[in-house]
């Protein structure tokens, strides 16, 4: 690892100390040569892997056309990545940006704008869920439903308030005639992998139906195959009017996406909305790529089968593993809950070769590529049982000498 005596950055990040220099498919090494199983994924956005070849090709043909030009061009490549995205989804149209909290930014915003423009109404506020994540912009940190996002940052936009997950009648009573729109992950990734329920969000759904609200599903981190079908709300039998993309969408290069219905186009109309490097010719290759090699490696199919295989075995672990509390997920974003904080379990995980991510801080996430082979599992979970086993040695011996 880099010893650096002084780091030009802001101390945002905690960082691993580790320095990865290549990574191919499910495989990383580091700057000694060491070969790690990544099953973090770039957090959920190399869903292809590491430098695939496909994308890789693809953004080579785009880099040696054109770079940029501005959105102020007809850019046929935006176009295709739109079309492509509307055949595969509920939705008719497309903004592009640059990352998550952007698609969710223009989300809030094509909702406020869309009942005061369009129906001229006086609606503005956005209904969001406790422990939800939806960004870092004022707006979005005030959207997600955690204090620690927020400490520091006050004063906050008005017009959101939190319900609780999975609970219908606290929806209800976060309504007033304010009300714009709600915003749901169906899979909460960052705050330990919680799941919606489905009874729940189809009741969301029809409340919103009856009430007039656009519903707005983050798919930042479960679309993109990443659940096991191409986007999560595939598997509840709802169709948001609002999807917002990002992570898993060009394997690595910076890309956002609010999709939206038709009837939304209307709330944008020129100039009201816009992003200088927004909908790049070279993420759009990158996202076109992506998108054509999914499909025809059929990953999010595979992506529901590996990750069931996944959660089996890790129930069976966890018989034998009282520091695992509970093992839930949806396709490949698992959420192993222990019963202690699991930052020195992660430590020890990277130290034997498996890369994992925390999620909030009992929650092992496992997100690996949508190639992850049954081996591969077998092996991370190989790693997983020695280390909560070594562990719990540990504890055990510990206890002896105190009492000794
Ligand atoms: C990561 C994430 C975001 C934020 O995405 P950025 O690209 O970091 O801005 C928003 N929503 C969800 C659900 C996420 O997982």
């Amino acid at each position: 690892m880099v010893q650096l005596k002084r780091s030009y950055l802001f101390p945002t990040y905690t960082k691993f100390p580790l320095t990865l220099v290549k990574g191919r498919g499910t495989t990383l090494w580091d700057d000694q040569g060491r070969a790690y199983l990544d099953f973090m994924a770039g957090l959920a956005v190399c869903n292809l892997g590491h430098v695939p070849e496909r994308v890789k090709a693809r953004i080579e043909l785009q880099l040696e056309q054109l770079w940029h030009v501005s959105n102020l061009f007809h850019l046929p490549i935006q176009e295709e990545l739109a079309e492509k995205l509307t055949t595969l989804s509920c939705a008719d149209r497309v903004f592009f940006c640059n990352s998550g909290a952007e698609a969710n930014e223009a989300a809030i915003k094509c909702a406020r704008r869309y009942h005061q423009r369009v129906l001229g109404n006086d609606r503005y506020e956005i209904v969001t869920f406790e422990q939800s994540f939806h960004g870092r912009t004022i707006a979005t940190l005030t959207a997600t439903g955690q204090e620690k996002v927020k400490d520091g940052f006050f004063p906050l936009p008005q017009g959101f308030a939190y319900a609780r997950l999975n609970d219908i009648d606290s929806v209800r009573s976060c309504l007033t005639a304010h009300t714009a729109a709600v915003m749901l992950e169906l899979v909460q990734g960052e705050s330990g992998v919680r799941l919606a329920e489905p009874a729940f969000v189809m009741a969301l759904a029809q409340l919103c139906r009856e009430e007039g609200l656009l519903l707005i599903v983050d798919e930042v981190q479960t679309g993109i195959g990443r659940t096991g079908s191409l986007f999560a709300y595939e598997q509840y039998g709802i169709e948001p009017d609002i999807i917002t993309l990002a992570k898993g969408l060009a394997s690595g290069l910076p890309i956002g996406a609010m999709l939206g219905q038709e009837r939304l186009s209307e709330a944008f109309s020129a100039g009201s909305h816009a992003s200088t490097f927004g909908g790049s010719p070279v993420a759009m290759a990158a996202g076109l790529a992506t998108l054509e090699t999914l499909l025809e490696d059929g990953l999010a199919e595979r992506a529901r089968q590996t990750g069931a295989y996944a959660l089996e075995r890790l129930r069976q672990v966890s018989q034998d593993a009282p520091a695992i509390r509970e093992v839930r997920g949806l396709g490949l974003l698992i959420g192993i809950e222990c019963s202690e904080p699991v930052g020195p379990i992660i430590q020890r995980l990277h130290e034997s070769g498996l890369l994992v991510l925390a999620g909030g801080i009992d929650v092992i996430r496992f997100m690996p590529s949508l190639y992850v082979t049954c081996e591969e599992i077998d092996q991370a979970i190989g790693i997983l049982s020695q280390v909560l086993a070594e562990r719990q040695r540990e504890a055990g011996e510990e206890r002896y000498h105190w009492r000794a």
